[in-house]
């Protein structure tokens, strides 16, 4: 697609870059606290967290719907402070996609050809472009309602993609549609992506959507980054205690440290227990933390060669068949809420309701985080 893929300020600028910028609404209470983001030339960039984190807000000032109070967005090298949002080259996708009803699939991509005063010998070209991206070749005399739900999802990016923007942003785009279509649409997003090679800024509550689709996730929590990395490295290595719940699940053990040597610190449990973690983000010896342990990371009855530094006693609560896994609920290191899944055919056995066993973990999977 045109010159797109090619960054006229050199290789190592990000396309955009977010500096100190501000938001508020009111005045008074800043929903954008201090943002400094790059975003780089064809990434694919998701920016997740809960309702009301800032996330639509980010987006609307890049886009130029929204003003920043402070700070700037530099596009390309430039800044975009007094460009206005149709010169900004940004496609755009809204959640309502709000495709015309009455107007065919074509007139509904001609319409922002015609916004952007694209001749009209060019806009066939660009039309025909624009719909085999999304797949859609041939649908041009269709109206959205002759469509499905999925085709309407792609016939609105194939009308933010035809006048060749640079970067494509969404917000929430597949929020209307079921699930099974929604995750159909994000597997079709990710190759649209990869083969248009364009700039897609993505906005979303749902974390598996963003871990399905994303080159790299911006986690916002009350209008901060509360980190941001590629979907496994999130995943896997969580920062602090919001991004640990926040994506993917978790048992969570409050505690106190007591030590920190090396690579490891040991955490005293209120129960007296002791359990040795990896300090990933905690202060002092004496300071409170939040253990985390992913549900998967927790061996029942672990055995030599599971590699688990310690055991700890524990009390089968409740045992629920998955399919692909089975979800077991314990009572130990003093919560009565302690999941652990049993992945199928991993030697995966029944329990006793009340049956008391041994759980385990290695060390390094049981992270030390900030007290949540
Ligand atoms: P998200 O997209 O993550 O749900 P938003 O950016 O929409 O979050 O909202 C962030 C905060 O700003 C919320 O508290 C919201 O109520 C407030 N907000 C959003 N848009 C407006 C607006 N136009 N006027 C006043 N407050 C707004
Ligand atoms: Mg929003």
């Amino acid at each position: 697609m045109t010159d797109s893929g090619q960054n006229r300020t050199g290789a190592n600028e990000p396309l955009v870059r977010f500096e100190n910028v501000q938001k508020t609404y009111d005045g008074e209470i800043l929903v954008v606290k201090d943002l400094n983001l790059d975003i780089e030339q064809g990434e694919f960039l998701t920016l997740l967290g809960p309702s009301g984190s800032g996330k639509t807000t980010t987006l609307m000032m890049l886009a130029g719907f929204e003003s920043t109070t402070h700070g700037d967005i530099i596009l390309d090298g430039r800044s975009l402070r007094t460009v206005p949002p149709h010169k900004r080259d940004i496609g755009m996708v809204f959640q309502n996609y709000a495709l015309f009803p009455h107007m065919t699939v074509y007139e509904n991509l001609a319409f922002p050809l015609q916004c952007h005063n694209v001749p009209k010998s060019g806009q066939d070209r660009k039309i025909a472009a624009a719909l085999a991206m999304v797949e859609l070749t041939g649908f041009e005399r269709r109206r959205p309602g002759q469509l499905s739900g999925g085709q309407q999802q792609r016939v609105a990016l194939a009308r933010a993609l035809v006048f060749e923007p640079r970067i494509v942003l969404m917000d929430e785009p597949l929020g209307a549609l079921d699930k099974k279509l929604r995750e159909q649409m994000q597997i079709e997003m990710k190759h649209i992506h990869e083969n248009v090679g364009l700039t897609f800024v993505y906005v979303t509550h749902d974390q598996s959507e963003a871990l399905t689709m994303s080159n790299r996730i911006a986690v916002f929590d009350d209008g901060v980054i509360q980190q941001l990395d590629g979907p496994e490295e999130l995943y896997e290595r969580p920062k602090n205690a919001f991004v640990a719940q926040f994506i993917g699940e978790n048992n969570r053990v409050n505690g106190t440290v007591r030590d920190i040597s090396g690579d490891r610190c040991l955490v005293e449990l209120p129960n007296g227990q002791t359990v040795k973690a990896l300090p990933v983000n905690v202060g002092a010896a004496g300071e409170a933390t939040t253990l985390s342990l992913r549900p998967e990371a927790i061996v029942l009855e672990p055995a030599d060669g599971d590699g688990c530094d310690d055991t700890y006693p524990a009390i089968v609560r409740e045992q629920i068949y998955m399919g692909d896994h089975t979800r077991v609920r314990v009572e130990a290191c003093g919560q009565d809420d302690f999941v652990i899944k049993m992945p199928r055919g991993s030697g995966a056995r029944s329990f006793e309701l009340g049956q008391d066993i041994a759980i385990g973990w290695r060390s390094g999977d049981c992270r030390a985080l900030d007290a949540a």
